[in-house]
């Protein structure tokens, strides 16, 4: 794989020297080892609408929005105005702000079948929690999931493997998405023990292509939950607000009794919710919830004005406009190239995969290619739209993908 010397030198002497005070350097999801390590920027210094750069001073065509919740481009100035001037009175005090109570009566009335709003710092603080209301709520102990969809770092969850015991997943048990035969089978086999469904809208495992929910997949699984007493949690922390202002679900046409929403929620600033049904509230409120940073006003007065601007922009129509000019412009530069390309997920949270490609050499090839000319394309988690890109960001970024696929047909990957 061809690396430009040096572009990305500053990148590697602070991973370095992370590498003594820091286990791995960089952990999680952007350790350089979940993208392809030299061939991608490792440290970010700056971040401006549409566009940021990496330590090293290389800019980029932002896709992956810090990996989703830069929803409106960085730094919008009308949300971190309303931040700011939220922080100009209080960062961290001792009771909640009035905003709080502002933004949860916001959030109930955008979610139309939630009675009510908690909120968090992280996806994973609501997952987690959200699976203990449909548990306190059922007085049942078990929970399905889909295998390989990623709902957070906790351990009845978490992809690792590290720090685990047998006991944190005896209850947690897996189907695979679009499977209703392995789902009903779970169903029937603890029937009467199944306190909740968790699952995210579509599927978007990492590494993969996303898949959408089969033709009644969601009604099969929405009349499963109502007809067994069973709390349905959705998962929207990755695409909610990206594709309809009023939770996925309205999309796909069904209803679950819990969403948890996180990306998107504050345009970057930390801030996670949950919303639940009337009938859940009780449960809601026996189960214990709270965080050292987690009334602080300015994000969630930050998130008020991200949700008024999608609401008076339209954002999720914007997002799908761009994505679909990009995706569409994607698969045309690979034919000119003799590339099949196949889009997958939903505009606005696109993922492109090549055909014939199961060791994804292609894939790989053409993010770093692409990253390298200046916009950054991931190789193995799906991309995220924000409305701050422009349609000359998107032909900027066709060219340089045109630019990477001819290099490609001429090294013959
Ligand atoms: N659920 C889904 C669907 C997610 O995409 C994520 C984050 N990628 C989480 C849960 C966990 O969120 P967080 O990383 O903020 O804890």
């Amino acid at each position: 794989m061809t690396s430009i010397p040096n572009r990305y030198r500053r990148s590697h002497e602070l991973f370095a020297r992370a590498a003594k005070v820091i286990p791995c350097g960089i952990y999680g999801h952007t350790s350089p080892v979940a993208s392809l390590p030299g061939e991608f920027p490792y440290y970010a210094a700056r971040a401006k609408g549409s566009h940021y750069w990496d330590v090293d001073g290389n800019e980029y065509i932002d896709y992956l929005c810090g990996y989703g919740p830069v929803v409106l481009g960085h730094q919008h100035p009308e949300v971190e105005a309303a931040a700011a001037e939220q922080q100009s009175r209080a960062l961290c005090v001792n009771h909640p702000g009035e905003v709080m109570v502002e933004l949860a009566e916001h959030l109930v009335s955008l979610i139309d079948f939630s009675a009510w709003s908690v909120f968090g710092k992280n996806g994973s603080d609501m997952t987690t929690w959200a699976v203990q209301v449909a548990r306190e709520h059922t007085g049942r102990r078990k929970i399905l999931k889909v295998t390989e969809a990623y709902h957070g770092m906790d351990p009845w969850c978490t992809p690792g493997h590290a720090g685990l015991v047998d006991e944190d997943r005896v209850h947690i048990h897996e189907f695979d998405w679009n499977d209703l035969e392995a789902f009903d089978r779970l169903l029937s086999e603890y029937r009467n023990d199944v306190a909740g469904v968790i699952l995210t809208p579509f599927h978007h495992p990492v590494f993969k292509a996303s898949v959408m929910p089969a033709p009644g997949f969601w009604s099969h699984v929405e009349s499963a939950c109502r007809r067994e007493g069973i709390v349905l949690i959705l998962d929207d922390i990755r695409a909610g607000f990206r594709l309809d202002l009023r939770g996925s679900h309205k999309l796909f046409g069904f209803e679950p009794d819990l969403i948890c929403l996180c990306k998107a929620l504050a345009n970057g600033h930390p801030l996670s919710a949950a919303l639940g049904r009337r009938e859940l509230r009780i449960a809601a409120s026996r189960v214990f919830l709270t965080g050292s940073y987690w009334n602080s006003p300015p994000a969630m007065a930050a998130s008020l004005a991200c949700l008024k601007i999608m609401q008076r922009d339209k954002t999720p129509e914007t997002l799908r406009e761009r994505g679909e000019a990009l995706m569409q412009g994607l698969v045309e530069a690979g034919k000119r190239h003799g590339y099949a390309m196949h889009c997958s997920g939903p505009a606005a949270v696109p993922f492109i995969i090549f055909a014939d490609d199961p060791s994804m050499r292609r894939r790989q090839r053409f993010c770093a290619e692409v990253t390298r000319r200046g916009a950054i394309f991931h190789p193995h988690h799906n991309w995220f739209m924000s409305s701050a890109l422009s349609p000359e960001d998107i032909d900027s970024t066709l060219r340089m993908a045109d630019g990477a696929l001819a290099q490609m047909r001429d090294e013959k990957i």
